[in-house]
């Protein structure tokens, strides 16, 4: 058996073998991807940002209208418990909460416990070669729907933008709607350019990414400006970086856009700032 299915796992109350959790057919996760989600990165078995996590995937469900099922403290001891049980010490904590099971109708069901899924994965390093040369980002129309700051389980318009920046040779999709460019399919985005760190304000059109807040803090932290700001899509032809955060990814320079070279090709100088400066964060207990 594959050692994923050893990992530790907590369904709806219980620890258990990530192989022995089971849900029904009927889950409203299943049937319309009525749900929400989180990912928390672990760095030596410590939730790094847990507080923002937890107060993101507050919001999530009070925007989806689904009962928060713990409150913090208690989402914290189910964490740690589900942490202490993993053979790895850096790891990715998947957490999704669906609406729960109930006979399959659009509108909401009556006295349904919602469904609270968790899991501890070994987490995935960002490959250093891509470190080294960083990534290709191609660029697309946005399909998604109009509520993209929701944390939601329904997630075919990014799997499909992904999977055709992966047929496209690239890692990422850039997305652009009304003639902004606005995130990643799976990721918040930055540019430089003139010398200016940019990244588009919070709104409905992206997700308020942990890791886009966290690098905002460390470059105010570092006297490095950074403006919160709309960026035209034009703007990503002269930029001279471009970067891809998230949770899993951390800070991803994109050295290619749509084939040609982003800057002079390489990662800039200041992605190399705000990554030396996110890695230190990291190995911090947390602030
Ligand atoms: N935007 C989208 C669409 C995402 O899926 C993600 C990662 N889940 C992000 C942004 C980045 O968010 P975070 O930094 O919290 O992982």
């Amino acid at each position: 058996m594959s050692k994923q299915w050893l990992q530790p796992a907590f369904l709806n109350g219980t620890f258990m073998p990530l192989q022995e959790a089971r849900v029904s057919v009927l889950d409203r996760g299943f049937l319309f991807g009525d749900g929400v989600y989180e990912l928390i990165p672990v760095y030596e078995r410590r939730l790094f940002r847990l507080g923002a996590h937890l107060d993101r995937l507050a919001r999530s469900l009070k925007e989806v209208q689904i009962a928060n099922p713990y409150q913090d403290e208690h989402w914290r001891r189910i964490l740690r418990d589900l942490i202490s049980r993993a053979s790895d010490s850096d790891l990715s904590v998947y957490l999704q909460i669906t609406r729960g099971v109930a006979p399959r109708d659009h509108g909401f069901p009556q006295h349904v416990e919602p469904t609270v899924f968790i899991m501890a994965s070994p987490l995935v390093a960002a490959d250093p070669q891509q470190l080294v040369n960083g990534v290709a980002a191609v660029t697309f129309e946005d399909v998604r729907w109009r509520r993209c700051d929701i944390k939601s389980v329904s997630l075919l318009g990014n799997v499909l933008l992904r999977q055709r920046a992966l047929d496209n040779g690239a890692a990422e999709a850039i997305l652009i709607r009304d003639g902004f460019a606005t995130e990643g399919a799976a990721s918040n985005l930055f540019i430089v350019r003139q010398g200016r760190i940019k990244t588009p304000p919070q709104g409905t059109d992206l997700l308020a990414g942990i890791t886009r807040e966290t690098i905002l803090e460390l470059a105010g932290l570092h006297g490095i400006p950074c403006l919160e700001e709309a960026i035209p899509h034009a703007d990503l032809f002269t930029a001279e970086e471009i970067w891809l955060t998230s949770s899993s990814k951390e800070v991803l320079p994109v050295t290619r856009l749509n084939g040609d070279r982003v800057g002079n090709g390489l990662p800039g100088p200041l992605w190399k700032r705000v990554h030396q400066l996110l890695q230190a964060l990291k190995h911090t207990p947390e602030i």
